[in-house]
């Protein structure tokens, strides 16, 4: 018997299937999922790997006289199951990536280290984070800027297992706490003395609730997806609903359904919504017993405890972000999406999945509903809900009669006509000054961080750019230094230019720490809280600002995307978006939908209890998004967004796959991009729409070149092959430089 195996290693020449002969005294153990341990190369050290495939016959057999390597070890206790190797499999050949990274996403968080079990007792302990995001650090190793394999293995097991307790660290990724002092002395993590909490979303008490008497519209969506919960059967559900209509509620009476049918429940959240006050709404239906918690915040002892007890059977609810989905439940019984038109439901990384996709192969597999839940579902979901492919439940009124705010939208270009010159209009200075007199709270939004987008030298033309990325750089004036968002090199800030020397250099567009500086002007009294990625950090966290906020009553919460999910701000009355433009103009074929669904996002945000006021300013005060938003009107919207996606050929029409190609070697680019792209012109068909390599919008970021091809048809397993076929060239595999990547419908076309 010869099994096929992957070995769990990063490393690319082992990213392949490796057939092993299965010796007669294992035969009976070895499954499909088990993990074993095998001799590899020369080293005398086994490698671990799993197995996915058992067979009588190696076709290699025959071919130059290989000489077959033995299973040498096999784990006794399998912690992967055939089922979740036939997924790793699919989602390799539909994300166009490894099996391994696939099967890692199914793994118990630690895999390979019992240790775990004996972590300390100890009241506080050392936490090691890493400083660096992920990109960041790769590009660091790359660049040869890191070169010790100890400190090269301790980050990347950090990348996976970020905030992990310093003990941990050291025994399972072997390194010695030397290592981890030169890593946190040259910049690269930082160690944090904290307390050791259990989970921190589950340790408090949380006063229990009763199931509310439903509305006639919760009614009927209950009774609808219920139906198939009692007759086993599969169904796919969207639930539109504004917020605070009653969704939540309706999950957790459908999970009920499910618990009594001895059933388990998956919930995806976005990260960033998945709150403690989030979480507290389960715990209080269903008591914190039953329910586990998936969270990036977790140590990696914590997630292992969870973890372990999904695959007992003793939590049956599982509430997480993306990665959730592989949750290890036993008897799956409902798959719940909320907040389904999120992004952070597709991953960016490799594997490049998309979580909505799997939780329908999922359900379908095990015969139970999916539903989503949304006030602004994606166009795609809700096309396919007008299809009849989803059914589709609308819930139009608030469950507890709060009214909509009251959103009025202000013509930006009118104020430079009357001498303003500030970011604020005065109608939302005006209301700003109503606010504070009232003592209520008000929220600024803006998505752009830093000072001033860019710097320009008014007599050449001059624009400061990153000497890695062909990107601006923006002014952070707190460091005064000049950032990269993209690579993150920093510069100092420059008065005179550089190309002419002139000393008319300007600082143009705005940001977050702009927005605050003028507020701080504007009303000196007022006081401020920021939240961006510049001030949320690994001590201070996203959760410890929205807290600051609401419990210190601070005046105005000034933020990025980041301030639309989550909490809930009784006191909030006034919403001030201060440029509702930034995100319409990009080239994203999503922008304007984006747009939309943060704008009617954030204007939700305002007066949950009481009455609330949104300004929206704009330069573009006729564009659909913004005159739909004002009007709350996610159904004019829509018809008007999918007309339009209907005549451009934008999904859910089609889907686009970027084919994307970066590195150092711009001519190996070119010739790659143009061999994949003859390749696939020769077996594609003429109806499918293959544009011709191309440069990036951002054509260089981290000092790599980047191009990319883009085929705009819909996805279908031969669609697949195809393009499986002509990246899989032999030429291509030689180009060594150069790295390839296919993303279906990506999150970003830049
Ligand atoms: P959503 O998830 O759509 O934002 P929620 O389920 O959180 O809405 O409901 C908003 C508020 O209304 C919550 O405080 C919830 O407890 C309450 N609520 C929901 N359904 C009902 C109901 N049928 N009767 C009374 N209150 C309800
Ligand atoms: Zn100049
Ligand atoms: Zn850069």
């Amino acid at each position: 018997m010869y099994a096929e195996v992957i070995i769990n290693n990063n490393a690319k020449a082992l990213n392949r299937i490796f057939d092993y002969l299965v010796p007669k005294e294992l035969e009976n153990d070895i499954k499909v999922g088990a993990r074993v341990f095998v001799p590899f190369g020369n080293s005398k050290k086994l490698e671990d790997g799993f197995v996915i495939n058992l067979k009588e016959e190696s076709e290699f057999a025959n071919k130059d006289n290989i000489k077959f390597k033995e299973i040498a070890k096999i784990e006794k206790e399998q912690v992967l199951t055939e089922n979740n190797i036939t997924l790793a499999k699919l989602m390799a050949r539909k994300y166009f990536c490894n099996i391994s990274d696939c099967i890692k996403l199914m793994l118990p968080p630690g895999t390979g280290a019992k240790i775990l079990e004996n972590r300390t007792k100890e009241k506080t302990g050392n936490f090691v984070y890493l400083k660096l995001d992920k990109d960041e650090i790769e590009f660091r190793i790359e660049e040869q800027k890191i070169k010790s394999d100890k400190q090269i293995r301790a980050l990347r097991f950090l990348e996976e297992n970020d905030g992990i307790y310093i003990a941990d660290l050291e025994l399972l990724a072997d390194v010695t706490r030397a290592v981890l002092k030169t890593l946190e002395k040259n910049g690269y993590i930082e160690i944090v003395e904290k307390q050791i909490e259990r989970n921190p979303f589950i340790n408090k008490k949380v006063e229990r609730d009763e199931p509310k008497q439903l509305t006639q519209e919760q009614e009927k969506c209950f009774n609808g997806i219920n139906f198939c919960i009692e007759n086993d059967e599969f169904c796919k559900s969207l639930i539109h609903g504004i917020t605070g209509s009653g969704k939540t509620e309706i999950y957790l009476q459908l999970i009920q359904k499910v618990l009594e049918k001895g059933k388990d429940a998956i919930i995806l959240v976005p990260e960033i919504s998945l709150t403690p006050q989030m979480v507290d709404r389960f715990l209080a239906r269903f008591g914190d017993n039953s329910v586990a918690v998936l969270h990036s915040k977790l140590s990696i002892g914590e997630r292992y405890d969870e973890w372990q007890k999904i695959t007992k059977g003793e939590k049956r609810i599982v509430i997480g972000a993306r990665s959730a989905i592989f949750a290890p439940v036993r008897n799956l019984g409902i798959i719940i999406i909320d907040e389904e038109h999120d992004m952070s439901y597709k991953s960016d990384m490799a594997p490049r999945y998309n979580a909505k996709d799997l939780a329908k192969y999922m359900a379908e597999k095990a015969n139970c509903p999916l539903v989503l839940g949304s006030a602004t579902p994606e166009i795609s979901t809700m096309y396919l809900a007008k299809e009849n492919e989803y059914a589709l439940y609308t819930l139009t009124k608030r469950a507890n009669n709060a009214s909509l705010p009251n959103v009025e939208i202000v013509d930006l270009r009118n104020e430079l006509a009357l001498g303003n010159r500030s970011m604020l209009s005065f109608k939302l200075q005006e209301e700003i000054k109503k606010n504070l007199e009232n003592k209520k709270q008000t929220i600024l939004f803006l998505n752009r961080r830093g000072y001033s987008t860019f710097i320009m030298c008014r007599d050449c033309g001059y624009v400061a750019k990153c000497k890695n990325c062909n990107i601006s750089l923006t002014y952070h004036m707190s460091e005064n230094k000049l950032k990269c968002h993209y690579c993150g090199f920093e510069q100092s800030t420059i008065k005179v230019c550089p190309e002419c020397n002139s000393s008319k250099v300007k600082y143009f567009g705005t940001g977050t720490q702009k927005l605050e500086d003028e507020v701080h002007k504007l009303f000196p009294d007022a006081s401020t809280i920021r939240m961006d990625i510049d001030t949320v950090s690994k001590k201070n966290s996203h959760e410890e600002i929205l807290n600051k906020f609401k419990d210190e009553n601070i005046d105005i919460l000034i933020g990025t995307q980041m301030v639309v999910k989550g909490h809930h701000f009784p006191n909030v009355t006034l919403v001030g978006v201060v440029s509702a433009d930034s995100s319409l103009n990009l080239e994203d074929y999503r922008a304007v939908e984006r747009t939309f669904q943060t704008l009617v996002q954030v204007a939700g945000r305002a007066g949950r209890e009481e009455y609330g006021n949104v300004i929206i300013q704009t330069y573009n005060p006729d564009h659909y998004a913004i005159i739909d938003s004002q009007k709350q009107d996610y159904n004019l919207f829509y018809n008007q967004e999918v007309s339009l996606r209907k005549m451009l050929k934008y999904p859910p029409f089609c889907d686009i796959i970027m084919i994307s190609f970066s590195g150092k070697d711009i001519s190996e680019i070119q010739k790659i991009s143009n061999l994949v792209y003859s390749k696939l012109k020769s077996v594609i068909n003429d109806d499918i729409f293959v544009f011709k390599p191309v440069p990036s919008p951002i054509d260089k970021i981290k000092n790599k070149y980047r191009w990319r091809i883009i085929i705009k048809c819909k996805v279908t397993s031969n669609v697949l092959n195809m393009i499986n076929y002509a990246i899989e060239d032999e030429k291509i595999k030689k180009c060594k430089e150069t790295r390839i990547i296919v993303d279906i419908n990506p999150n970003t076309m830049s």
